[in-house]
């Protein structure tokens, strides 16, 4: 869905553009950040993508990514940045909220707001909209976004078909979630066409965990892992001292809660995390059990049908027995 059009033309002019996404990027923020910043670059923008925080380590090779300002490191030059754009791309998010602390940046900019994004429910802020929420990936969106409404495929560089490769393949663990239709793999083809070296993407993200990464897992599959067969429920919980021990950094946590969505039967999976100032929590499922319910009623958060987060400030134990707790509501579809 596209709202908003009579503004495309705008790009037909060099702006100062700045791209955005959400706190902590995952795959799809980052791909679909550097996409279009690689795209908005050749039409002759002046662009910069600004993050609140740093990306994990599994993502440091992405093209451009040495390019991108982290608020935190760069407070004063982001600030301006974002005060002089005359576009802010919103990317891979639809409520301002998660973009942390450039939140109240981002409010008062003068500049319009161009939101791409799949996620539910969106926040009604933007002056440009290109938005699916059927789409399994905001890099998906940013591919027909240069494909289709300004029709400049051919304008697709390596560069660019190598980060929304990246941005889809994560988004769809790998092109095994049902969002993976049909015409997304016809995209993955034009992206390899276009130069994605798509089984180098798989190395860079898959292959490069850290001997520490690896025994953390083994430690949480060994001593954090609850299966509650009567429900068809998996849960993982880690305190903030499995973290400290072994040096848990950004995005070595990506990926474990799928561990428990992996034993046979389970269709619902939960990761809980002490982060010290709040637990994080994360929520697989397949079929039809809808995490983001879980995640928006109980758990202050949203996200997808199978796949949403959320927080609390309660301690671990107990917002792993209130998420126990709400279990047997869901009984039905958990078990029939
Ligand atoms: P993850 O479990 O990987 O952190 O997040 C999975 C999905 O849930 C994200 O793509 C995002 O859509 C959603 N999500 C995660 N955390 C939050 C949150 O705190 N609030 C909301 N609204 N959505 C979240
Ligand atoms: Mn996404």
């Amino acid at each position: 869905m596209l709202i908003g059009e009579n503004n495309l033309h705008l790009l037909t002019q060099p702006k100062n553009i700045v791209v955005t996404t959400h706190h902590k990027p995952d795959g799809d923020a980052l791909g679909s950040s550097l996409g279009l910043y690689h795209w908005l670059k050749a039409k002759g923008h002046q662009v910069e993508v600004v993050l609140s925080s740093d990306f994990p380590d599994f993502l440091n090779w992405m093209p451009g990514r040495e390019d991108v300002i982290i608020f935190p490191n760069d407070t004063t030059r982001a600030e301006h940045l974002i005060q002089q754009a005359d576009i802010i791309f919103c990317l891979d998010y639809s409520a301002l909220s998660r973009t942390n602390i450039l939140e109240p940046i981002l409010r008062a900019a003068n500049g319009q707001k161009w939101m791409i994004d799949h996620h539910l429910d969106p926040e009604d802020f933007a002056s440009l909209s290109y938005w699916d929420a059927t789409a399994a990936a905001t890099a998906q969106l940013v591919y027909t976004f240069i494909s289709d409404v300004y029709e400049d495929a051919a304008g697709i560089t390596p560069e660019i078909a190598t980060c929304l490769y990246a941005g889809i393949m994560t988004d769809t663990g790998s092109f095994r979630f049902r969002s993976t239709t049909a015409a997304v793999h016809l995209i993955i083809s034009k992206l390899i066409e276009a130069g994605a070296r798509n089984w180098e993407i798989h190395e860079h993200i898959y292959n490069s965990s850290t001997e520490n990464r690896l025994k953390f897992l083994g430690y949480c599959l060994l001593n954090c892992l609850e299966v509650i067969p009567e429900y068809n429920t998996a849960v993982f919980a880690v305190t903030k001292e499995d973290l400290e021990q072994f040096q848990v950094t950004t995005g070595d946590t990506e990926g474990l809660v799928n561990y428990a969505l992996s034993v046979k039967g389970i269709r619902l999976a939960a990761l809980f995390i002490d982060r010290t100032e709040l637990i994080k929590l994360s929520l697989r499922s397949t079929g039809e059990i809808p995490c983001n319910e879980i995640c928006k009623k109980y758990f202050n958060g949203g996200g997808h049908l199978n796949a949403s987060g959320g927080s609390s400030t309660e301690t671990l134990s107990e917002t792993v027995n209130k998420f126990k707790s709400i279990l047997p509501t869901y009984k039905e579809i958990l078990t029939t």
